[in-house]
C-alpha cells in the first residue's frame, strides 16, 4: 500500500476532547473518527489492526474447538422478559437500545447475547450425546453507557468476540473454563499486550467463577489489587483481604460522652483522642427488590473502613433470594418523603430502634441489621448513643443490642495483609478490562427451559458458560500500553503494517527507485509493506511515521547512493546503517520468522 492511496491525515495538534494518550493518538493518526457520542468509524488502518486481532481470536477459538457464528443483532423482547432481563437493561440506567417495529413489537439492540445463544441451543441440543458445544462470534455490540468516553475503550456500539459454552456437568463446564482461560492468556501474549487476570464479581445468581483479564494502565476505569508475591489478583469489587489491626481502646467503664458538632470519624476522633479503629460506623442502605419490597439495612462496620456495596449487594441477593433494583444510603430527603421522624445522623448506634422507621409509607418496619467482621471482632468500642451530639465508650455487643448478622462486606485496600499469607501485603494498580470469562451454570438455561436428556433418560438444563473479549477497546487498549512521546508503538502482530519504507527525498531518482524496488521484494515475501510515496519533506514524514507506529521503518536517504539504507526499530527508536541487502534480510529475520 501506498500513502498516498491511504487517505492519511493526520494532526499534530492533541484534539480537545480526548483525554487519555491512546485516543489522542488513534484521532492523530487517523485511526478512528467520531461520529457522535461513543460512536466511532474505524479509519483503514484501524480496520487492518482489528481484523489482525479478530484472525488472532479465530485461530484461538478454533483450537479451543469453538465454533464461528454470527447471531443477529435485534432481539425480540420476549427472550429477555423470560430470562426477567428486558427491564432492567430497558428502563432506569439499563444500557440496551431499544425501539418498536412497524407492528408495534419491542426490540432490542443486542448488548450481550447469553438469550439469543441459548434459545438456540435448546432448539438444537436434545442429548447428553451433543454436548459439549461452544459457539462464537465477532460482532458489533450495542450499548447506551452512561458515560461513553475515552474513544473505543467505552463505547456506545463496538466490536465484541463472545462465546457461549453448554456442557452436560458442571466439571465439564470448569475444563471448558480452564481452556479458555489459556487461550485468553495466548490471545493477548499474541496480540502483544500483558494482561494481568483478576478474580471478578460474578454477581449474586451469576455462577461460581469469573476472571476479568486486565491491562494495567493509569488510566483504567478499574481499580485491582495485587499481592506482591503475584499469588493474588483482584478486582477491588470482589477482593477479599485481612483488615490491619484495631487499636486497643483503653479500659474505662461504659459511659456516654458528649460530641457536640463531632458528627465525622475524624472530627469524633480529633476532639476525643481516639483512632478510628476503635469506633463502629454505623450506615443505613435502602434496598429495593425486585418483588418492590423496600428494606431499610443497618450496616455497622469499623470506623477505618469503608462498605463495599458491591459485596453488600451480593450478600443481601444470596441471603433473600430475590433480585437488587438499587441499593443506596438513606439520606434526610429520603426520610422526609417517607414521613419518618428524625433519625441521628452522626450519632447513630447499632442498637438504632426499629421504632424510628413507625409510620414509613412504604418502607418495612424493621431493619435488617448487618455487621462487618472488623466490627463484629471488636471487644469494645466507641458507637453512636442515637441520640444526637452524643455518643457511648467503651460498648460491647452485650450492651448495644447484640451482634446483628455477620459478613465480609468491607471494601479491600491498598497496603491490607493478604488472606492467602499474611505476610504479604496488596499493591494497587489501574487496569482497562479487556476480556471477561464466566462460569455462568444454569441460570439461563433454567429461565429459558433449555433442557438436554441425560445419560439416565432425564431432562435438566445444561450448564454454561461465557466468555467475552472486547476487541476494539483491545486494539485501543495495545496503544495505551505501546506509545511514547512521538505516537504510537503497534505490537508487531497486530500493527497495520509491517514495514515503511520511506525514501528521504521522493524527487530523487536513486531514492525513489530503490524504494519501489524495496517495496516489491517486500511484497513478495508476503512483508505487509507501507510505501511513503508522497512529495512531503523528510521531517513530516518521519514525523507521521512516528505517530502512526509501523514497527519497523526503512530510510532510503542520500546514502542510498552507496547502497545503504537506514533500518529503524520504531519501539527502541534504535537506528543501524545497513546494507540494502542486510536490511532485507534482518527484516526477513524479523518478521517473517517470527511469522512462521
Ligand atoms: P465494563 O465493566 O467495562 O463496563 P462489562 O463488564 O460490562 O465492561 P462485559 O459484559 O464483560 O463488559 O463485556 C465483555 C468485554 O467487552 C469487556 O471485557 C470489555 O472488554 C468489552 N466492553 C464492554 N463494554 C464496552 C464498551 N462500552 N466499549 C468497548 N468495549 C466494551
Ligand atoms: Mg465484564
Amino acid at each position: 500500500m501506498r500513502v498516498s492511496r491511504q487517505l492519511l491525515v493526520t494532526l499534530r495538534e492533541v484534539p480537545a476532547d480526548c483525554e487519555i494518550a491512546s485516543h489522542q493518538l488513534l484521532v492523530r493518526g487517523n485511526f478512528i473518527r467520531r461520529v457522535a457520542s461513543g460512536i466511532y468509524a474505524y479509519m483503514p488502518m484501524m480496520w487492518k489492526v482489528l481484523k489482525k486481532i479478530t484472525c488472532i481470536v479465530e485461530e484461538e477459538m478454533a483450537a479451543a474447538d469453538c465454533l464461528e457464528t454470527l447471531l443477529p443483532q435485534l432481539h425480540p423482547s420476549e427472550l429477555w422478559e423470560r430470562t426477567g432481563r428486558w427491564e432492567g437493561y430497558t428502563q432506569g440506567e439499563g444500557i440496551m437500545f431499544h425501539l418498536k417495529d412497524r407492528q408495534g413489537r419491542d426490540l432490542g439492540l443486542g448488548p450481550t447475547h447469553e438469550e439469543v445463544a441459548t434459545s438456540l441451543a435448546k432448539e438444537l441440543i436434545r442429548s447428553y450425546k451433543q454436548l459439549p458445544v461452544c459457539i462464537y462470534q465477532i460482532q458489533t455490540k450495542f450499548r447506551d453507557e452512561i458515560r461513553p468516553r475515552f474513544g473505543l475503550m467505552r463505547s456506545r456500539e463496538f466490536i465484541m468476540k463472545d462465546a457461549y459454552s453448554f456442557h452436560s456437568n458442571e466439571k465439564n463446564l470448569k475444563e471448558k473454563y480452564d481452556v479458555m482461560n489459556n487461550a485468553y492468556r495466548r490471545i493477548f501474549a499474541r496480540c502483544g499486550i500483558e494482561t494481568v487476570a483478576v478474580d471478578a464479581d460474578s454477581g449474586a445468581i451469576g455462577g461460581s467463577a469469573s476472571q476479568e483479564f486486565m491491562v494495567t494502565a493509569n488510566s483504567g476505569e478499574d481499580l485491582i489489587l495485587i499481592s506482591t508475591d503475584g499469588l493474588y489478583a483482584a478486582n477491588q469489587e470482589k477482593a477479599t483481604s485481612i483488615a490491619p489491626e484495631a487499636k486497643d481502646l483503653e479500659y474505662l467503664e461504659e459511659s456516654y460522652i458528649s460530641t457536640p458538632n463531632q458528627n465525622s470519624i475524624n472530627e469524633l476522633c480529633s476532639k476525643q483522642d481516639l483512632d478510628p479503629s476503635q469506633i463502629v460506623k454505623v450506615i443505613i442502605y435502602l434496598a429495593i427488590f425486585d418483588d418492590e419490597t423496600e428494606q431499610p439495612i443497618l450496616i455497622s462496620i469499623r470506623g477505618d473502613q469503608e462498605v463495599n456495596d458491591i459485596k453488600l449487594s451480593n450478600f443481601l441477593e444470596i441471603n433473600l433470594n430475590k433480585k437488587i433494583v438499587s441499593l443506596s444510603t438513606l439520606s434526610q430527603e429520603k426520610l422526609v418523603s417517607q414521613g419518618i421522624k428524625e433519625i441521628p445522623f452522626g450519632s447513630i448506634g447499632p442498637d438504632l430502634k426499629d421504632l424510628v422507621l413507625e409510620g414509613a409509607k412504604s418502607w418495612e418496619n424493621k431493619f435488617l441489621r448487618i455487621a462487618d467482621h472488623t466490627a463484629a471482632d471488636l471487644k469494645k468500642f466507641v458507637c453512636g448513643s442515637n441520640k444526637l451530639n452524643s455518643h457511648r465508650i467503651c460498648i460491647s455487643w452485650e450492651s448495644s443490642g447484640g451482634l446483628p448478622q455477620k459478613a465480609d462486606i468491607r471494601k479491600a485496600n491498598p497496603g491490607d495483609r493478604c488472606v492467602h499469607d499474611s505476610k504479604v501485603r496488596l499493591i494497587a494498580k489501574r487496569g482497562i478490562e479487556v476480556g471477561h470469562i464466566f462460569q455462568l451454570g444454569r441460570k439461563y438455561s433454567e429461565a429459558l427451559e433449555a433442557n438436554f436428556t441425560n445419560e439416565e433418560g432425564i431432562n435438566e438444563p445444561y450448564w454454561m458458560g461465557c466468555y467475552g473479549i472486547g476487541i476494539s477497546r483491545l486494539a485501543q487498549a495495545a496503544v495505551e500500553q505501546h506509545h511514547d512521546d512521538s505516537g504510537i508503538c503497534w505490537p508487531l502482530a497486530i500493527a497495520p503494517f509491517e514495514v515503511i519504507i520511506v525514501p528521504a527525498n521522493n524527487t530523487n531518482e536513486t531514492q525513489r527507485k530503490l524504494s519501489e524496488q524495496l517495496y516489491k521484494n517486500l511484497l513478495e515475501v508476503g512483508i505487509d509493506v507501507l510505501l511513503d510515496d508522497r512529495d512531503e519533506r523528510a521531517g513530516v514524514k518521519f514525523k507521521d511515521a512516528d505517530l502512526i507506529g509501523i514497527p519497523w521503518r526503512i530510510v532510503i536517504g542520500r546514502d542510498s547512493e552507496n547502497g545503504n539504507v537506514e533500518l529503524v526499530e520504531r519501539a527502541k527508536k534504535k537506528t543501524l546503517l545497513l546494507s540494502f541487502e542486510q536490511a532485507t534480510q534482518k527484516l526477513l529475520e524479523e518478521i517473517c520468522l517470527k511469522k512462521g
